[in-house]
């Protein structure tokens, strides 16, 4: 069975009592048990929902892994991959991580005795270095946000299996349409459901994604220890947005090469990150282990502080929002933004300037986007 297909058909069973051809929302926390501890599978929906397996089998089979896992958020599936860790145990990650992420393992794991190591994971011999110390696990998310880096997850996983390492790869900006770490050789895949796989705009949620029984083992374990259950509604209305992913990332990816290619040429841009240019540092690797290059491209405008936030405001369709995924197109503007806690000397080291938009391009009519952002640098004159 092929993606789109897969997205349609798999865990989406017509329901056998009624014959809805949708299966029906469990909005239920428990469950009618014929004798005790004798019962269909579930018992309460913390630990599993009719609606979690579902979701489970669906997005199981887009990343050609055998075991998923739903969780609360993208933040709640990292909790729990977090949750099999042991105080003294390190993370290893690339610094320029989703900041919620980053957020999570420095302010609240950290405080558990789990501890955190930055790498460049450009440089294999540093990553191979660090992995020879026994880490607990390595992070990688590629693309990154907001500068969509690269990294290698062939070359990584293989260095990691090689030391015993576990490996996680965030795959929410390329998604299971573009990408699909697990046949690369990591151990784990996390999705926030939020971004694309939802793609409404309208849930939070997220997923890990394993071939690894003893791991999935875990992640349920984590999930109904810790309570990062997702609601049955949100998990029913990801479901509903999965049967489009196929459709909706061929559009986006389009439309963010489109602009991209436009935006290159801007006299009024200094710089454009988006992995699908032949310009892209990690252009290469991308096309190595990537089918597409996704949604979102990162600009920097040759503007002061000032202006950038003027021009962000000038929008008609790109709404000035953080978040990213959705079928609408956003902008967000890191330095003040997503990345406001980043004192500006280091934010600039990084590469996040104060002319620095992340746009988040959506599936409208590309020239009305194309216009849009013309027609906002126009206002500035
Ligand atoms: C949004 C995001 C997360 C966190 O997901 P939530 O659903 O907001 O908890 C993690 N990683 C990446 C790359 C994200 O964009």
């Amino acid at each position: 069975m092929k993606f789109s297909t897969k997205a349609i058909h798999t865990g989406q069973k017509p329901d056998k009592e009624t014959g809805a051809i949708i299966p029906p929302i469990y909005m239920t926390s428990t469950y009618v048990q014929e004798a005790p501890a004798q019962h269909k599978g579930y018992d309460y929906t913390r630990a599993g929902n009719p609606n979690f397996t579902n979701i489970e089998a669906t997005l199981a089979a887009l990343e050609d892994g055998k075991f998923a896992t739903v969780f609360s958020s993208g933040l709640g599936g990292l909790s729990g991959i977090l949750s099999m860790l042991k105080a003294g145990d390190t993370i290893v990650g690339t610094a320029d991580m989703y900041g919620g992420s980053y957020r999570l393992i420095n302010r609240i794991f950290i405080n558990y005795g789990i501890l955190f190591k930055s790498i460049n994971t450009q440089n294999l011999q540093e990553v191979e270095a660090v992995l020879k110390e026994k880490p607990g696990l390595i992070f990688l998310e590629t693309p990154t946000n907001p500068l969509l880096k690269i990294s290698d997850i062939k070359a990584i996983t293989a260095l990691a299996g090689k030391y015993g390492v576990l490996s996680v790869v965030d795959n929410t900006f390329a998604t299971p349409y573009f990408q699909n770490p697990l046949n690369l050789g990591a151990d784990m895949v996390l999705h926030s459901t939020t971004k694309f796989i939802g793609g409404h705009s309208d849930v939070i949620g997220g997923v890990v994604i394993t071939n690894n029984a003893d791991i999935k083992e875990k992640l349920d374990f984590g999930r109904m220890a810790i309570g990062l259950n997702p609601s049955p509604f949100d998990v029913w209305l990801g479901s509903r947005g999965i049967k489009t992913l196929a459709v909706r990332m061929e559009r986006h990816g389009e439309n963010a090469l489109a602009l991209a290619r436009f935006l290159v040429k801007h006299p009024k841009v200094k710089k454009v990150y988006y992995p699908g240019l032949e310009s892209h540092p990690h252009h290469d690797i991308a096309r190595q282990q990537m089918r597409g290059f996704s949604g979102i491209v990162s600009v920097e405008f040759d503007f002061n502080l000032e202006d950038t936030k003027k021009l962000i405001s000038n929008f008609k369709y790109f709404s000035l929002a953080e978040s990213l995924g959705g079928v609408e197109s956003l902008v967000d503007h890191p330095a003040s933004m997503t990345h406001a806690s980043i004192p500006k000397a280091e934010r600039e080291e990084i590469g996040l300037t104060d002319g620095l938009v992340r746009f988040s391009v959506g599936i409208e009519d590309y020239e009305d986007l194309q216009n849009d952002i013309e027609q906002a640098i126009a206002l500035l004159k």
